[in-house]
């Protein structure tokens, strides 16, 4: 069962302060999945959760997650600055990135960011541009060990990280260096929502540590775990059981690293989509009927709003406020105004009749959201509100205006 926080009428006082379309997030519910999270990761050592910043790059919610103990994993230096206006310092940040300019890198070291290093040629670089620092951490690619999924590739076809000899190779590099503290980090799955896969993938990294401590003596101070819990966007999906993963990991951990004498070894994730994506939403007003080969409706929000279903064919889930228990007889494409065929909501969807002027509701647009948000077309992205713990709604983002389109134009008569 999808959720909305509003009935009609108090979504209607909201939209008569903020005119649709906008984006909003629900704090308590993000509060409490966090809170289920730790409670759930309380029994593997060290346990850190960086959210990836470019999920939901805004200073008020990573403000709430900062005070629910969670860190950021930033891959610009927009976010690193973020993070820090956020408040979340030093290493509670981490500093993913790749093919990342020098003074990225600078920054980073400069905000005592914990910095993935993405490839060998990268400690030179590093050391060249802003130092080695005392704790660095390094991207693995483990190629054919893990096959990957559909939104992330294949590894052996991936962009990121290093190889296992490189790995090897390159953290020794990184002690004769003078690095002290050390970790290493993998991502290997997006939206992906097998217990088994990320218990693997744990396991595949609790065996690396072990062949680092025995092939270089070099003992990891934890592992980061990457990102790509999956969200169940289809209403028939289940969501990941937090305590049953966590299980399965500290079983792995029990089983590899208790044995080898390596415990404790920390355990580092930078989760995204499962920290926000079920607590925002998208909405938008149905603005026209279209009635050709097919029925359309048109929104007042488009691709440039919500670019996954047009980027990647994702399913969103989509109610209509007020008819959420009326019967499905229709089929509609649901409909953005940019001139790009696939720019759908919703394609050959069941839903009740839409009227103008209904409240249509994108569920699961928390995460990588707004944030994919463009400005083709000239089409300007809509802005953010939060339903804060006392049910009172702020906003959290202006929507642009043609004054922010216009702004970086220079003007050569
Ligand atoms: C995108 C990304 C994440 C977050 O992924 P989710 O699927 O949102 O959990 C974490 N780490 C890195 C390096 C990423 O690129």
């Amino acid at each position: 069962m999808k959720t909305f926080p509003f009935t009609k009428p108090q979504l209607e006082a909201v939209a008569e302060r903020y005119p649709t379309p906008f984006y909003i997030y629900d704090e308590s519910a993000i509060r409490l999945n966090a809170q289920s999270i730790k409670a759930a990761f309380s029994q593997v050592p060290a346990f850190v959760q960086h959210f990836a910043v470019k999920a939901l790059p805004n200073p008020a919610i990573l403000r709430i997650l900062a005070s629910e103990g969670f860190g950021a994993d930033c891959s610009s230096l927009a976010e690193l600055i973020l993070a820090e206006r956020a408040g979340i310092r030093g290493e509670q940040a981490m500093f993913t990135s790749n093919e990342t300019p020098a003074a990225e890198y600078v920054a980073a070291r400069k905000l005592g960011a914990i910095i993935n290093l993405d490839d060998e040629s990268h400690i030179d670089f590093l050391e060249e541009h802003a130092g080695i620092p005392e704790i660095v951490s390094c991207r693995y690619n483990p190629g054919p060990l893990k096959t990957g999924n559909s939104i992330i590739g294949t590894p052996l076809e991936a962009k990121y990280g290093f190889t296992h000899d490189q790995l090897i190779q390159g953290l020794v590099r990184l002690r004769d260096k003078g690095a002290r503290r050390f970790a290493v980090h993998t991502m290997v799955a997006s939206n992906e929502l097998r217990l088994d896969y990320h218990i693997e993938t744990a396991r595949l990294l609790f065996t690396l540590a072990a062949e680092i401590k025995e092939k270089t003596g070099i003992r990891l101070e934890f592992v980061n775990l990457g990102g790509g819990i999956g969200i169940p966007y289809r209403p028939d999906q289940q969501a990941v059981d937090y305590e049953q993963l966590a299980a399965g990991i500290r079983n792995a951990y029990d089983t590899i690293i208790v044995p080898e004498g390596l415990d404790p070894l920390g355990i580092h994730t930078e989760w995204g989509r499962v920290i926000t994506g079920p607590y925002g939403w998208l909405v938008a007003r149905a603005i026209h009927h279209k009635n050709i080969f097919r029925r359309y409706i048109g929104l007042d929000a488009c691709m440039a709003d919500l670019m996954r279903p047009g980027l990647y064919g994702a399913y969103h889930h989509i109610t209509i406020a007020g008819k959420e228990d009326a019967p499905q007889t229709e089929v509609y494409d649901l409909v953005g105004s940019l001139c790009e065929n696939n720019d759908k909501f919703a394609i050959q969807r069941n839903l009740p009749v839409i009227e103008r002027g209904d409240f249509v509701i994108i569920h699961d647009a928390g995460a990588h959201g707004r944030a994919m948000g463009f400005n083709y077309n000239g089409k300007l992205r809509c802005g953010e509100l939060l339903l804060r713990q006392d049910g009172s709604v702020v906003q959290i983002r202006r929507p642009e205006t043609v004054e922010d389109y216009f702004a970086t134009l220079v003007d050569i008569g």
